[in-house]
């Protein structure tokens, strides 16, 4: 359902991604492992656009760009793909002056001019299912790191996205504020939701993903199931990357 081909970003003459391909199924965890500056924040925002590729294609769902160096895609066709994904951050980043409820309403009444009362209906809803519906009042000051990050999930969550993008979405937590974040996600995982999950945390990327990619100085070095990426990598690379995680 998402198919990355030939996947190339540049800037300036220093290459990021260097053609990377990658299918991921509908339903499926796929979890982007290496090295810091080997590509996988990269990558993710190649997938919602949030970088315009330099080359290549990306196909979400029926939605497809082709891009080619020097040739603008308009905004309307980048818009129409990404709106098919959610992004989750690993500094949260929710609205500091909305309240958890504020937060995840935005989307839905900014972007798809929802009327108020349905966007807070599904917002409680969400808020509902990441366990902070106590909280829909809160302001972002007033919540731990992990609770931020429970709301920031519920916000990429709220528009339905046919994609969940999380780029370290536990990194900036303690073991046990990443314990609860890891517990939501796998909740969703559970109930099908399509994600792709860059991460250093072994206890997130082994004990949710169905497939891994592991990319260094953005080339895949190798890719297929998770639990035999994490218990026996082919590469010699790949095993020793995977024996620093933690
Ligand atoms: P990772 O998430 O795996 O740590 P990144 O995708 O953040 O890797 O970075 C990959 C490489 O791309 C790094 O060398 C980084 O310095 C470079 N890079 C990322 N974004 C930019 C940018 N906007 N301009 C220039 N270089 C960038
Ligand atoms: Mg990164």
């Amino acid at each position: 359902m998402i198919e990355l081909s030939h996947i190339v970003k540049t800037f300036g003459d220093h290459t990021v991604l260097n053609g990377i391909s990658v299918t991921i199924r509908e339903g499926s965890v796929t979890a982007l492992v290496g090295p810091s500056g080997g590509g996988k924040s990269t990558l993710l925002r190649c997938i919602n656009l949030l970088e315009i590729p330099t080359s290549g294609r990306v196909r979400i769902g029926a939605e497809a760009i082709d891009f080619r160096p020097q040739v603008r895609v308009p905004f309307a066709e980048v818009q129409k793909l990404r709106r098919q994904t959610g992004m989750v951050f690993q500094n949260f980043q929710l609205f500091p002056h909305r309240t958890a409820l504020g937060n995840v309403i935005e989307p839905l009444v900014t972007v798809l001019k929802w009327p108020h009362a349905k966007a807070v209906a599904r917002a409680e809803e969400l808020l509902d299912k990441v366990g902070m519906a106590h909280k829909r009042d809160a302001w972002p000051a007033e919540l731990s790191g992990g609770q931020q990050q429970r709301v920031a999930i519920a916000r990429a969550l709220a528009p339905s996205p046919r994609v969940l993008l999380c780029d370290e979405p536990t990194s900036a937590l303690d073991p046990e504020l990443a314990g609860e974040v890891i517990e939501v996600l796998v909740g969703l995982a559970r109930e099908g939701t399509t994600m792709v999950i860059a991460t250093h945390d072994l206890r997130l990327a082994a004990g949710i993903a169905h497939e891994a990619v592991f990319l260094e100085a953005g080339e895949v070095v190798e890719k297929g199931e998770a639990r035999r990426i994490f218990s026996a990598p082919e590469r010699e690379r790949t095993q020793r990357f995977i024996a620093t995680l933690t």
